[in-house]
């Protein structure tokens, strides 16, 4: 985590090796392109740097008509070429860059769906995720920040090269005798001197700059919070499910001030206060380091042009190329200081990626019936939630066959949702096993296990796709069904209105024409849904809770028809709707307290079932 402060520089370098490779294989032609870039980004300024000083010099010298014009098209031509080339060059790397934020976004997507549920359904792991993108909103830290670094270092190392090859002839080309004191300048100590100066002011420089950097990057993590409250109350709190709340309460207030008080960026805020006083006096310090720097190599230069050793053309070559020298050098430390200050966020973002899949995972195929003879038996099962003291589920056995009605009903927090997971197997029992025909459930391949069930949560979600994409969960869907399993769910009138039948999208986001749908419809829509999937199994979590009494009742006339010779498990509050089920298992506290038919348990006075069916009839009769 971040807490650990202490970076190494082997650790800089293999997390950054890591996350350089996990571009690499995602977008080889970002490096291409990049490297193409820094190339020309790179060279673009000595051509001009040389080229000129011979134009200078030649001015100044031989004077000759036409190795001056010569000279002067060659400047104005490589000029107008590099620069032309080097706009087409960034154009081309903006457009093979253009998915990189999104590419970025489908590792986290993909590690997210692809880790065990219970992790997935971890807080912890939600705040790790949100701050590896937070690290990466507040300025580029983590993975993002890998292909700036290849074309800063890529450019820099060209740089110093082409430097060191125009810089050469300053130390090499020798003050003519008889100049006194000057020739000193060609001693190798002043020579020893100026190149220790480059280094010292180069190393003083970045590392002033790396300073600032890390005061910001210290700062991200103590800003998360209000960086939360930035995001909220810029993208989240005025979308479109929260606006109804927010004009009805008028909550505009609470959000600004909550937003003014957690103030992250804004005049008076800890970053303002930084920049305006460590992270302001550093910076400074390192631009007047390089300033001080600059002057002594110009005196250097003029000393010796002004000697003899060379024109005054050749002193514009060599300032600027010494100049380039000193910002290629200065970039390359800067550049890993900014790695080793990105390496805490690099820990961040691979301690979310490095999550392990813990759950075991079997290879039995499941039998595909044709009969659809499925049995499940949950023996003495008994399980808590991660980090939880409490019992969620305890010694629950129970078993139901493929065919039969189950409702499951309970109070509040009795542990129905629990037992459905379980089922699904998005967790594993802490203690006891679960048992399809006789096996237990965790020997079966998990992928082919969860095919068997088709499920319709309640805080079910529906994508802004078209409406038979969406019952289809895919882009190529068989029309008919699709049309078979809305009618079933009882949406065929609806459909008809549909002003693009099955291609009408859902909702506005993609699509100004497309469909806004109640609730209601949404929970029709999600149910044919899982009837599409087609498994031996349906499970439905309060099925008809958004629908009116007259489509609830529809719903329950055809549910025989609708779960044909499908096992349906079906959780509800609503007593009355569990009535046309075959088996009742009657929550309380983690355990299944009773079950059977209606009739059965409706007469037993002492039992859970009275009480819960007798509290809703009350207010029927
Ligand atoms: P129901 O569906 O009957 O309302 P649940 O199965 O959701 O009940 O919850 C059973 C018990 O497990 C409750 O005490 C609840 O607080 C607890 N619980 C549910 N989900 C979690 C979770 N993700 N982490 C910890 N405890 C949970």
């Amino acid at each position: 985590m971040e807490q650990k402060s202490k970076v190494s520089w082997k650790e800089t370098l293999q997390l950054h090796r890591r996350a350089f490779l996990i571009f690499w294989k995602q977008n080889p032609k970002v490096f291409l392109s990049r490297s193409v870039y820094a190339l020309v980004k790179a060279l673009t300024p000595y051509v001009s740097i040389y080229l000129s000083a011979l134009l200078v010099n030649e001015l100044a010298g031989g004077r000759d008509i036409e190795r001056i014009i010569v000279l002067a098209a060659a400047v104005v031509v490589s000029t107008l070429g590099l620069t032309v080339l080097s706009e087409c060059i960034k154009h081309w790397d903006w457009y093979e860059n253009a998915a990189l934020g999104q590419n970025e976004e489908k590792i986290y997507v993909e590690k997210m769906l692809d880790m065990d549920f219970v992790d997935m359904d971890n807080q912890k792991t939600h705040d790790l995720y949100s701050q590896v993108q937070q690290n990466q909103n507040w300025s580029g830290w983590g993975l993002i920040s890998i292909p700036g670094y290849f074309e800063t270092g890529l450019r820099c190392m060209i740089s110093i090269c082409g430097a060191v090859t125009l810089t050469a002839g300053l130390f090499l080309k020798k003050i003519p005798d008889g100049k006194g004191m000057l020739m000193l300048l060609d001693s190798p100590l002043c020579i020893l001197a100026v190149l220790a100066l480059m280094i010292a002011a180069m190393l003083l420089s970045s590392s002033l700059a790396t300073k600032a950097g890390r005061y910001g990057a210290e700062y991200a993590e103590q800003a998360r919070f209000g960086n939360r409250v930035f995001w909220f109350f810029l993208y989240e709190l005025y979308e479109n499910n929260r606006a109804l709340d927010m004009r009805m309460y008028n909550q505009q207030d609470i959000g600004s001030r909550y937003f003014t008080s957690n103030n992250m960026f804004g005049a008076g805020s800890g970053f303002d206060r930084l920049n305006r006083g460590k992270v302001g006096v550093l910076q400074s310090l390192s631009s007047m380091v390089s300033a001080v720097f600059s002057g002594a190599v110009y005196l250097f230069v003029c000393l010796k042009s002004w000697a003899g050793a060379f024109g005054v053309g050749s002193v514009t070559q060599y300032v600027g190329a010494i100049t380039e020298l000193s910002s290629g050098m200065g970039g390359l430390f800067g550049l890993l200081g900014n790695m080793q200050n990105n390496t805490k966020f690099l820990r961040t973002t691979f301690e979310f990626l490095d999550i392990p899949n813990n759950m075991y995972q079997g290879s039995l195929t499941v039998e595909k019936r044709s009969d659809r003879r499925y049995e499940i038996e949950f023996r003495d099962v008994s399980f808590k939630y991660p980090g939880s003291e409490e019992w969620a589920l305890k010694n629950v056995s129970f078993t139901f066959r493929v065919g039969e009605r189950l409702a499951v009903v309970g109070e509040n927090g009795s542990g129905k949702t629990t037992f459905i997971k379980l089922l699904c197997r998005l967790y594993d029992p802490t203690e006891g096993e679960i048992l399809l025909n006789g096996i237990d459930i965790r020997k079966y391949d998990y992928k082919e296990y969860m095919s068997i069930f088709s499920v319709v949560f309640q805080d079910f979600q529906l994508l802004s796709y078209g409406l038979g994409e969406n019952v289809a969960a895919g882009q190529r869907y068989d029309e008919e069904l699709v049309k078979k399993c809305l009618k079933e769910a009882n949406f065929g009138k609806r459909l008809e209105e549909m002003p693009e039948g099955l291609d009408t999208k859902l909702y506005k986001d993609f699509d100004d024409k497309g469909v806004e749908i109640s609730s209601g419809e949404a929970q029709k829509i999600a149910l044919a849904r899982a009837l599409y999937k087609d498994a031996p199994f349906i499970i439905l979590d309060e099925p008809t809770a958004a629908l009116d009494p007259l489509a609830e009742q529809e719903v329950y006339e055809n549910f025989n028809k609708i779960v044909s010779d499908r096992t349906a498990v079906y959780i509800s509050h609503r007593l009355s709707s569990c009535r046309f089920c075959d088996v009742i298992a009657v929550f309380d506290h983690g355990n299944i307290v009773q079950h059977g038919s209606h009739e059965e348990l409706v007469k037993r006075e002492e039992g859970k079932y009275y009480k819960l069916w007798y509290a809703q009839a009350q207010y029927y009769v």
